[in-house]
């Protein structure tokens, strides 16, 4: 008998998230992942791996609430804003009986968690102009006790309405908990949500230190909640959700002098976003450039494909967003360091446009 028949059914199931390193790829322009450009520098200054690791770091968790403005115990930190997503389904929803509701196009790991636990995922696709369809949702609402809203979102980069985010929690009230995930927040910070903690219980916001801060490979991430939900979340965590490395270059990170260069790299990724932005519409392969609020940008070309397999054999690896509802010919393309988005600019300006290959002899 085969090992695979006494795992549960829906692991059996289940198609593993896509992650832009699973997918591979030979590149040396790698822009599929939202990751910054260029590896910061950080010296461990804690040797003391022979002990378990604090399940909370006190530095870290302070530094966090004092950056996000919130306080101490309403702040969790995990292993990435990924272990976020995960908690939040474990503290909350039975699976088999629950369900999760999210509206793609949107990131993919709500769908994933919640397949992992057995637990429903149910969608409302975002309306045309990806904001939030609030009517149908309304009718959507039966058993579901998570919903999932990102803004800026991933992939499309827009932000989502502050007043349909209100409504939205309106609506939820006494039934479910809403996950505002800001994972790309700091390329934005005037929309967070974090102040409206005091508001509303049954709000929980997420967070990393993947983006901005430009440790993806460090795996933190933050969520900011009241501390009743903050302390369910905490009886589901792992006894030691951070390694001791971790807690150190978080701490580190999230210095005065950390978040300090952490802005100056918002302001030098927004830049070359406006600058690529704008010579992304002059390729004639490019339908359409939607306005981002994040490190990344969203196009639909004529022929995405043949653009994909282009870059990927230059060895500019952008990620394919085709599959996404309402996403048919979409490109994202992370921001980059100046001289990547001229890579990028140079290998699209040398692809035909629609008319042009219409004009193709027959
Ligand atoms: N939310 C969104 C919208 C993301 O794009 C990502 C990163 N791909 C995450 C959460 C997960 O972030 P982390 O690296 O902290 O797990």
């Amino acid at each position: 008998m085969s090992i695979e028949n006494l795992a549960r059914a829906n692991v059996r199931e289940l198609t593993p998230y896509q992650s832009a390193r699973r997918l591979g790829g030979n590149g040396d322009v790698w822009l599929n992942a939202n990751e910054y450009p260029i590896a910061p520098e950080f010296q461990l200054t804690a040797q003391t791996f022979n002990r378990y690791p604090e399940c909370q770091p006190a530095l870290v968790i302070e530094r966090y609430a004092d950056y996000a403005g919130v306080n101490k115990d309403q702040v969790l930190v995990s292993r990435g804003a990924d272990e976020g997503i995960e908690l939040l389904i474990r503290a909350f929803c039975e699976p088999g009986k629950d369900a999760i509701l999210f509206c793609p196009p949107t990131y993919g790991m709500y769908a994933v968690s919640a397949e992992t636990f057995g637990v429903e995922r149910r969608t409302v696709a975002a309306r045309q102009d990806w904001q939030l369809d609030l009517p149908a949702i309304a009718d959507s609402l039966d058993n579901v006790k998570l919903i999932y809203v990102c803004s800026p979102n991933n992939p499309t980069g827009n932000l989502i309405d502050p007043d349909d985010l209100r409504t939205l929690l309106e609506m939820a009230k006494g039934k479910a908990i809403v996950a505002i995930d800001e994972a790309y927040i700091e390329f934005c910070p005037q929309a967070s949500c974090a102040g409206w903690l005091k508001d509303y219980p049954h709000l929980a916001i997420l967070r990393t230190l993947s983006k901005a801060f430009a440790l993806a490979g460090l795996r933190c991430g933050f969520t900011l909640a009241n501390e009743e939900l903050i302390t369910l979340l905490l009886k589901v965590i792992a006894p030691y959700p951070l390694s001791t490395p971790v807690a150190d270059i978080a701490a580190q990170a999230l210095s005065t002098e950390g978040i300090r260069t952490m802005r100056q790299r918002v302001t030098e990724i927004s830049a070359n976003r406006s600058w690529l932005q704008r010579e992304l519409e002059n390729c004639a392969c490019v339908e359409q450039v939607f306005t981002s609020d994040s490190n990344y940008l969203l196009a639909r070309f004529t022929a995405s494909s043949n653009v994909f397999k282009t870059l990927w054999d230059q060895g500019i690896i952008l990620r394919d967003q085709n599959k996404q509802p309402g996403l048919s010919g979409c490109l994202r393309i992370t921001i980059g360091t100046r001289d990547e988005c001229r890579r990028v600019v140079y290998a699209l300006s040398a692809l035909p446009g629609a008319t042009e290959t219409r004009q193709e002899p027959m």
